[in-house]
């Protein structure tokens, strides 16, 4: 049976005053995958994250996700989505609590307390709930933004660097529940990270990408094969110096 598609992105172009971020890509992600997407730094990867959040509206070309554009069905699509980045900053003066209640509210979640109270538990800082957000370390700001990004069961979750700020033990406790979290619902999950041992690790496929576009895509045994290297790090050190 063919795989259902999640993602469709054809052609998706950004440019910011003259300059071309993203250059025509054309990928897909399917249904219960976990797609990684690396590049070096400036490769484009954020613009097309917020391309696909609709935080920033494409110079050309098209999204489409559940099948429907992105551009028409705006409100049905994040309603069903979720994401989480470093760069999203949570009211300083609220709680943890309360943050993560603010947005269970929006997605309109059922049972949001027990739900909430799930979340903080499996990442460990149920004992922050009542803490103000201006007092917790990145790595905790990190782990609630994780469990915000799962509060509303998303069918597609897309994760910027979310263990960038994670210590060793969290970033592998962070990894396995994402995991079951992905075997459990059958979520996609489009994740960005520059530590290449944790994409070979979690991915199933990855779209690598450079100065705009996508240079190679598969799985990471294939793109080590193609650009003979020995792990995915050897193959981005390669691409990288060869700019
Ligand atoms: P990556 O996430 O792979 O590091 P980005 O998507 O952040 O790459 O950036 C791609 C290119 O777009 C870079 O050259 C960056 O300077 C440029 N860029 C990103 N956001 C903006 C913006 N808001 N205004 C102008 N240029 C931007």
């Amino acid at each position: 049976m063919a795989l259902k598609k999640i993602v469709e992105v054809t052609g998706l172009t950004k440019d910011f005053n003259g300059a071309r971020a993203v250059d025509g890509i054309s990928f897909e992600m399917f249904e219960g995958e976990m797609l990684g997407l690396i590049g070096p730094n400036g490769a484009g990867k954020s613009t097309t994250l917020q391309m696909l959040l609709d935080l920033t509206t494409p110079t050309a070309g098209e999204i489409r996700i559940f099948g429907v554009p992105l551009k028409e069905n705006r409100e049905y699509i994040l309603g069903l989505a979720n994401f989480s980045s470093s760069y999203i900053s949570l009211p300083y003066s609220l709680t943890v609590w309360e943050n993560l209640m603010v947005f269970a509210r929006l997605y309109g979640v059922k049972k949001p307390k027990e739900k909430i109270l799930k979340l903080l538990e499996a990442f460990e800082i149920a004992d922050l709930k009542d803490v103000p957000t201006r007092r917790l370390s990145s790595g905790q700001i990190t782990r609630v933004c994780l469990c915000k990004s799962l509060l509303n069961d998303p069918k597609v979750l897309f994760l910027d660097e979310p263990t960038a700020s994670l210590d060793p033990d969290m970033a592998d406790k962070t990894r396995r529940l994402l995991k079951g979290f992905k075997e459990d619902n059958g979520t996609s999950i489009l994740y960005t990270s520059h530590n290449m041992r944790e994409m070979e690790e979690l991915c199933d496929r990855v779209i690598f990408m450079d100065r705009g576009r996508v240079i190679a895509s598969g799985r990471p045994e294939e793109i080590k094969e193609r650009f003979h290297g020995a792990d995915l790090e050897e193959v981005f050190l390669k691409v990288a110096r060869k700019r």
